[in-house]
């Protein structure tokens, strides 16, 4: 379980230490390229983890829907393979500095976007990896700011229905720096 310190709005939100691909959610985020068709990080993890059915899934959406690759913070859905979670949802999070100035907005969306989708899909909850701050190059403590305030926004409107958020981080250091920069209400 985790700490008292470490659990938000109500409980909705709860930060941990741990590998995303052991979560077993509704659906665990997938901080994507915008190929969609794998990666190293988070991303690498996931598909080795969940098998081949999470890429031909992808596969599938670039064939249908996002012909050009996923554009940055948008999201899309897929079979959750053999992971333990039953879905992905796959988000592309922005390249720190190669946005002009629309990092903190292009992550924001991101998180609203993932929630939605897992909404819309009648799912209850979400894992989250923190998103961007690895390759992307997006400082752990900023994102922290703004992942926060976006959760916040999104959860506390009442029309979500889900119920449980969890921030998932690799390691000790990096859920100190959220908790050290949040910006969840008391
Ligand atoms: P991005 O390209 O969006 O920066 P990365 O996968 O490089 O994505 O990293 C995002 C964050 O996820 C980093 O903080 C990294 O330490 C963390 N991370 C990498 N692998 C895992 C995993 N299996 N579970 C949870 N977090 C992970």
């Amino acid at each position: 379980m985790p700490h008292a310190e470490h659990v938000f709005l109500d409980g909705r939100v709860t930060l941990q230490v741990g590998d995303l691909t052991d979560q077993a959610v509704d659906a665990v985020v997938n901080a994507a390229n915008s190929s969609l068709l794998g990666g190293g990080g988070v991303d690498g993890a996931i598909h080795r983890r969940g098998g081949p059915a999470i890429l031909e899934a992808c596969r599938e959406i670039r064939r249908t829907a996002w012909p050009d690759g996923l554009p940055t913070g948008q999201a899309v859905i897929t079979t959750g393979g053999r992971l333990p979670a039953r879905h992905v949802i796959h988000t592309v999070g922005p390249i720190y500095g190669r946005h002009g100035g629309r990092e903190a907005e292009l992550l924001g969306a991101c998180y609203r976007n993932a929630l939605a989708l897992a909404e819309a899909n009648g799912l209850r909850s979400i894992a989250f990896p923190a998103i961007s701050t690895g390759i992307y190059g997006y400082p752990a403590d900023q994102a922290a700011h703004v992942v926060s305030l976006a959760l916040s926004r999104h959860l506390s409107g009442g029309t979500s229905a889900v119920d449980e958020v969890r921030l998932v981080f690799f390691d000790r250091r990096q859920l100190a720096s959220f908790v050290a920069h949040h910006a969840f209400p008391a």
